[in-house]
């Protein structure tokens, strides 16, 4: 099953989101949880999600991805931030139990000088603290860019998050394409090794879902600017090899480019015509 997607907005209501998302061809899609800028959510409708989840639920639609706030930072040096970060994610994790079976996806963050090591035990510290055995909702650490402090731009330093977290069962990780690009692995030119790299550091049974991007920049430029797919460094031929790779194949697919619907729309349509 291809299930493919793309950011969408709450701002109509849940149930006019998913179909708004049927209406471009989409089988999955990403939305946050509230202002991006971490602002107050607003309160969840019980009967719009519900409605919702059955519009989903007879669509065929793959799980969708929640994205955290990306102003939040659980790993800042100071105090109060992470209080904040915790207290959104841990609401966030609350208000998700509406979508049964839904991914939560957030930035691990900026160690802002504290070090690579003391970022990722405050990122394990804040998941220990939200992670209860009872939700329903897996937790995936993004792949970044590894632009100044931020920590995720290594395999190896989501790894070390996942050892340090008490339920694992619970997490697992989204791959963004620009970003592990600018971080320094060529997936277009080679997704199967990159892909190798990250089952023999993480585990593929870690990977629960793609943002799939393209990149203003070339591997290793550490920017993180998405461009629309074809258009720039990971290019067309990148992007069927990707969409193919057999390590993907039952994944979501989430689209962060920089467009609005009917641009969506193709793109969607452009990959599930390379999906072969
Ligand atoms: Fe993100
Ligand atoms: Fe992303
Ligand atoms: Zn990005």
């Amino acid at each position: 099953m291809f299930y493919i997607g793309c950011h969408l907005s709450p701002s109509a209501g849940l149930l006019a989101m998913g179909k708004t998302a049927l209406s471009i061809g989409a089988s999955t899609f990403q939305f946050f949880t509230r202002n991006p800028r971490g602002s107050r959510a607003r309160a969840i409708d019980p009967a719009d999600a519900a409605a919702l989840v059955e519009l989903l639920r007879h669509s065929g639609f793959g799980p969708i991805v929640a994205h955290a706030p990306y102003t939040i930072n659980p790993c800042s040096k100071d105090a109060h931030t992470r209080e904040f970060a915790q207290m959104t994610m841990a609401d966030d994790l609350v208000r998700l139990e509406h979508f049964p079976g839904s991914l939560y996806n957030f930035h691990p963050g900026s160690h802002t000088g504290q070090g690579t090591e003391a970022g990722i035990a405050l990122i394990a510290d804040t998941l220990n603290a939200i992670l209860s055995p009872e939700q329903h909702t897996t937790v995936l650490l993004e792949t970044m860019a590894g632009k100044g402090t931020e920590i995720g731009g290594r395999f190896e330093e989501l790894r070390e998050i996942l050892d340090r977290v008490d339920l694992p069962g619970r997490m697992g990780v989204c791959l963004d394409t620009c970003h592990v690009n600018d971080a320094g692995y060529d997936i277009a030119a080679d997704p199967d090794a990159v892909l190798t790299d990250f089952d023999r550091v993480i585990g593929l049974d870690c990977l629960k879902a793609v943002h799939i991007n393209d990149s203003m920049n070339a591997v290793g430029a550490r920017k993180d600017r998405h461009a629309r797919i074809g258009e720039g460094h990971l290019g067309l031929e990148g992007f069927r090899r990707i969409v193919n790779h057999p390590a993907l194949a039952d994944l979501p697919f989430v689209l962060e480019t920089p467009n609005e619907l009917p641009g969506y729309a193709r793109e969607i349509a452009l990959l599930k015509e390379m999906r072969a």
